[in-house]
């Protein structure tokens, strides 16, 4: 099952897809974590990301392509994966083309989280995110067990920089400029399907599993 998630920030997106990777037993690749990542271990790469993703927008396409490019070559991607937050503009869905044909893989659907943008503000502006492991929780819908602490380890939870309130404006912006025009070019394929992002976590979910094939599993 190799399949891309697609759409606006908070559409749920990254909590869909830690769902089905653990389901399913998938990589989940996330470029955002990934790039949180380089920045924690101050690399060149998370040195030059940073203030670009504190302030909400995107990183140069030549880092997050050969991110990509290097992710899915990893033996772990060959049986499927579910590639989270890329591409974000036409660059790097050209680049992802080329990636997949270099592999001779085909992707099996392009998943769009379809959701309006006042159903979502609520959403990124309540994210926590664990410190150690990068799991997801909000401080209303998806509550962890201890407030404040991860229930995977334990490790305190933090609200990420780019979700307060100038960030979050800034990325619907960008997002609208640079990375929903390529819905476009996916309606020309049948690979895309549709998932209604708007519900609880779980309804979501039980949608994404029938858009997959995986409907009443
Ligand atoms: P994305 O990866 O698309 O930016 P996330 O999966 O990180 O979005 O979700 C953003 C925030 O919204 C998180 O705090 C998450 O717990 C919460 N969330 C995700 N899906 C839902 C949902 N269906 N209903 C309510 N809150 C949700
Ligand atoms: P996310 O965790 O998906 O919300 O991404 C957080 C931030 O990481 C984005 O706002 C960008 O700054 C950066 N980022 C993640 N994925 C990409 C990408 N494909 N292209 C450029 N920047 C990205």
């Amino acid at each position: 099952m190799k399949l891309v998630f697609f759409g606006p920030p908070g559409s749920g997106k990254g909590t869909q897809a830690k769902l089905l990777t653990e389901k399913f037993k998938l990589p989940h690749i996330s470029l955002g974590d990934m790039l949180r990542q380089e920045v924690r271990a101050e690399s060149d790469i998370g040195q030059r990301a940073k203030a670009l993703i504190n302030a909400g927008k995107l990183v140069p396409d030549e880092l997050t392509i050969e991110l990509t490019r290097q992710r899915l070559n990893k033996p772990d991607c060959k049986n499927g994966f579910v590639l989270d937050g890329y591409p974000r503009s036409q660059a790097q869905a050209d680049a992802l083309e080329e990636i997949l044909a270099d592999l001779k893989w085909q992707l099996d659907k392009m998943v769009y989280f379809q959701v309006d943008e006042d159903k979502v503000v609520e959403r990124l502006s309540g994210r926590r995110s664990c410190k150690t492991c990068g799991a997801v929780y909000h401080v209303k819908f998806n509550q962890p067990k201890v407030a404040g602490k991860c229930d995977q380890d334990g490790s305190e939870l933090y609200q990420r920089k780019d979700d307060v309130e100038s960030a979050i404006r800034t990325r619907f912006e960008v997002y609208a400029e640079q990375t929903e025009p390529l819905l476009e070019r996916y309606k020309k394929s049948e690979k895309l399907a549709t998932v209604e992002a708007a519900g609880s976590i779980e309804q979501v979910f039980k949608r994404l599993l029938t858009v997959i094939g995986y409907g009443g599993n």
